[in-house]
């Protein structure tokens, strides 16, 4: 089966006791159990629930992997994961990371002792050299954010492979529509499926997606045993989501090609990052391991922050807002919205000045986007 068709049907099968096509929403907290220790499958929502099941068999296939666990959010998972590091281990992570991610790297640090290294430099030799005899994990985004830059997966994972260490790829920014990294080399695929999987700004959630059957064993107890599960409402609406993701990455990829040539050409505009064009560092990378170069533009504007204070809430179809992936457009300010929480000179280390901002390009008429973006412009 091929993707478009594994999307809507993976995980997904008639209610055994009524036919409804779609599996309702198992809202339940515990199950009934014949006789004391034997159940069906599921005995308490915390560690198993039907719809996380058919998530997880759906995110499995989409990325190509054996197995995925679902959890409470994004960093729900990304804890799940740095939980089965122990005092003393290193991590070696890509500089244009999450805040979120940086922010638990640096509270693991600082209170577990786990250290990390973040390389500014992408490169495969920049990650191998930054590791030592205790690195456990090479932790990666491509697309990164906000910067929009392109990691070598292959690459980066060859070189992990070869000193023993484990690549964990944060897919988010791509989606598995448009990318993935299991297939390139990497051991585990991350995904806030708050993002493009759920599609519509209206839940949060996240997933580990692996074929190493004994990690993933490691990785659904610590989801048990932390309590870092989602609930069955929102893994039923993310499992809606996923089903229209190729759609919708399609048309976000069109949308935020023709967003981002019109701004490179506009007179307000210091640089664009965009994958998708050829002056983009990474582009031939980005070519060659991504089907298409996603929704996300960010670009740093000729002009006042006050003035982008001032006016970036007056954009009518980008709302200024975090998060990203949805259907509508949204735009952001990351030095005083998803990065406000690195310091002020990690952020200007990895050029997230006071004049970048970051596009989630929606779905929405394109002329409409870009008329908007027009009468910002003029304002700033
Ligand atoms: C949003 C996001 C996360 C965190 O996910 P939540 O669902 O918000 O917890 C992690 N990585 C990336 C790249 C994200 O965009």
């Amino acid at each position: 089966m091929k993707f478009k068709t594994k999307a809507i049907h993976a995980g997904q099968h008639p209610d055994h006791d009524t036919g409804a096509v779609i599996p309702p929403i198992y809202q339940t907290s515990t199950y009934a159990q014949p006789t004391p220790g034997h159940h069906q499958e599921f005995e308490y929502t915390r560690a198993g629930n039907p719809n996380f099941r058919n998530l997880e068999t759906a995110l499995a296939a989409m990325e190509g992997g054996q197995h995925a666990v679902v959890y409470s959010s994004g960093l729900g998972a990304e804890t799940a994961l740095f939980s089965l590091l122990s005092s003393g281990d290193h991590v070696v992570v890509s500089s244009d990371v999450y805040g979120g991610t940086y922010r638990l790297l640096a509270q693991m640090k600082s209170r577990f002792g786990i250290d990390f290294t973040s390389v500014d430099d992408l490169s495969p030799e920049a990650f191998g050299d930054a590791a030592t005899e205790r690195t456990k994990l090479f932790w990666l985004e491509s697309p990164t954010n906000p910067r929009l830059q392109i990691v070598d997966i292959t690459a980066v994972s060859k070189r992990a492979r070869s000193q023993g260490i484990t690549t964990v790829v944060d897919n988010t920014f791509a989606s598995p529509y448009l990318q993935n990294p299991l297939a390139l080399g990497a051991d585990v695929v991350l995904h806030s499926t708050t993002k493009y999987v759920g599609g519509h700004s209206d839940l949060i959630g996240g997933a580990l997606i692996t074929s190493d059957a004994a990690l993933h064993d490691r990785l659904h107890f610590a989801r048990m045993a932390y309590g870092l599960n989602p609930s069955p409402f929102d893994t039923w609406l993310a499992h809606r989501g996923l089903k229209t993701l190729a759609l919708r990455m399609e048309a976000h990829c069109v949308n935020a090609a023709q967003v981002a040539g019109y701004l490179q050409k506009h007179d307000r505009m210091k640089i664009v990052y965009y994958p998708g064009l050829e002056s983009h560092p990474g582009h031939a990378v980005a070519k060659r391991q991504m089907k298409a170069f996603g929704g996300m533009v960010s670009a740093v504007v000729d002009g006042s922050s006050e003035k982008l204070h001032q006016h970036l809430g007056s954009l009518t179809c980008f709302r200024l807002a975090e998060s990203l992936g949805g259907v509508e457009s949204l735009v952001c300010h990351p030095a005083t919205m998803t990065h406000a929480s690195l310091p002020a000179e990690v952020r200007k280390q990895r050029g997230i000045s006071d004049t970048l901002i970051r596009l989630s390009v929606g779905i929405e008429d394109v002329e409409d986007l870009l008329e908007d973006l027009e009468k910002f412009l003029k304002k700033v």
